[in-house]
């Protein structure tokens, strides 16, 4: 838990996001400026800040946001016809908070390489 960090504040409580799926370790909730019409981040409830700063003792963790999101990604109608997870690491690839998510992307065709 971090104080300042907005993805803590969500896990608290203390900012209400809207939730898709919430167990004792990870909580899925749909992004405030959607880039896909399903967009929605899986993060762990435990604060870490980048991909940088992941253990070995996280990685069932790690999968565990995998398995949600794909998951999430057949309950919300987009696994037959495919989604993207992307989690991006500090500046360069435009990682704005400082919490490890990762992003759910559906619902329309995606292009690569991403930008
Ligand atoms: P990043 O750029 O760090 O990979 O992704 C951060 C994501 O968090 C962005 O897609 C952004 O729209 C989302 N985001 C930022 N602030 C909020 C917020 O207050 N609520 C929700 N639901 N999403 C947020
Ligand atoms: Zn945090």
């Amino acid at each position: 838990m971090s104080a300042e960090c907005l993805f803590c504040k969500m896990v608290s409580g203390k900012i209400k996001p809207n939730t898709v799926y919430e167990d004792s370790d990870v909580l899925a909730f749909r992004d405030i400026n959607p880039q896909a019409p399903v967009h929605i981040l899986v993060i762990p409830k435990k604060h870490i800040a980048t991909l940088n700063d992941l253990n070995q003792r996280d990685e069932d963790l790690v999968g565990k946001l995998i398995t949600t999101a794909a998951r999430i990604a057949k309950e919300s109608g987009v696994a037959e016809s495919g989604y993207r997870t992307v989690m991006n690491c500090n500046a360069d690839a435009g990682q704005s908070v400082f919490h490890v998510h990762l992003h759910l992307l559906g619902g329309r065709v995606m292009r690569w390489p991403p930008g």
